[in-house]
């Protein structure tokens, strides 16, 4: 019996194995959740998700953009139709442009600066509020974030601006959902390798980066990601809401380059 037995919930943003959201869907699922799936729409969305997901016996898959509120209103319909209620949403999604996640931030288009806004933060509140009700006793909500939002790292250019505005929506939809013992949280990951991180640049480098000037010295792995995640989700993290926990061997806690200058 896992902590999560009898639990039920819904993971948006599994593109492929490499997702974090899969790392933290297999940590649930080991410990006992029944775990529904969204996909981008699309045959071959639903075609690389459904490798992932009927091999495990997902009773739920269904398509989401979460730019329509349509969307996002049934596919959480339809996961409640399967388990009745939900105890566990997972928001791991993000989207800019690659023209405006290449340019620096003040060459951004107003465009490409609405459109990754638009997915990458008021996607949560709209899952946030369609989760609310299906969530009649409590429940817990979880996003994936990055440093980018809180410091200046070079290359993450608007989608460290979309980053702010989602850790502040994170604090504000947890005082929000409260009173409903709904939680809202975030993980904030060093550097993994997976589709939206090839966009934004050099995964090796960054990589190297925290293996120089992280305590830890060392960079995560996917696996400590989907532990982190799959506390926050859990109610062993029943008194935490509005966090932004950092899983990244303390690489956000230094105000110097640290051991990489002491060994030069
Ligand atoms: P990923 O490419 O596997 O996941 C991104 C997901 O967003 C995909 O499943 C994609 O289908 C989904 N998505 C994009 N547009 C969408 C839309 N309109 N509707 C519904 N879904 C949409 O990459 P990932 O790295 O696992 O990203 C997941 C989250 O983790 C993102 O918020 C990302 O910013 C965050 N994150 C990633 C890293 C990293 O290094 N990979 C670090 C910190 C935070």
């Amino acid at each position: 019996m896992g902590i999560f037995s009898g639990k039920k919930g819904l993971v948006l943003g599994v593109a492929n194995d490499y997702s974090i959201a899969w790392a933290i869907s297999q940590k649930l699922i080991e410990e006992g959740a029944e775990v529904g799936f969204t996909h981008l729409p699309g045959e071959k969305m639903e075609r690389r998700v459904r490798k992932l997901t009927d091999p495990i016996g997902a009773k739920v898959l269904v398509p989401c953009d979460v730019q329509k509120d349509e969307d996002v209103a049934s596919a959480f319909d339809k996961t409640a139709e399967a388990f009745g209620s939900l105890d566990f949403v997972l928001h791991s999604i993000a989207f800019a442009p690659i023209a405006d996640i290449k340019c620096p931030f003040v060459e951004s288009s107003r465009d490409g600066f609405k459109t990754a806004m638009d997915i990458s933060v008021y996607s949560l509140v709209a899952v946030s509020r369609n989760a609310a009700r299906f969530m009649p006793e409590g429940g817990s909500i979880l996003t994936l974030t990055y440093l980018g939002g809180e410091r200046v790292v070079s290359g993450y250019n608007m989608m460290g601006v979309c980053k702010a505005a989602l850790d502040a929506s994170v604090k504000y939809l947890a005082y929000d959902l409260g009173p409903k013992k709904i939680r809202v949280n975030a993980v904030s990951a060093g550097p993994v390798k997976t589709l939206a991180a090839s966009a934004v640049g050099d995964a090796d480098a960054l990589a190297g980066l925290y293996e120089a000037v992280s305590p830890m010295q060392r960079n995560i792995d996917r696996a400590e990601v989907g532990s982190a995640g799959m506390f926050l989700l859990s109610d062993l993290a029943s008194g935490i809401t509005g966090e932004i926990l950092h899983v990244d061997c303390g690489y956000n806690v230094m105000g110097s380059p640290g051991r990489a200058i002491e060994a030069s």
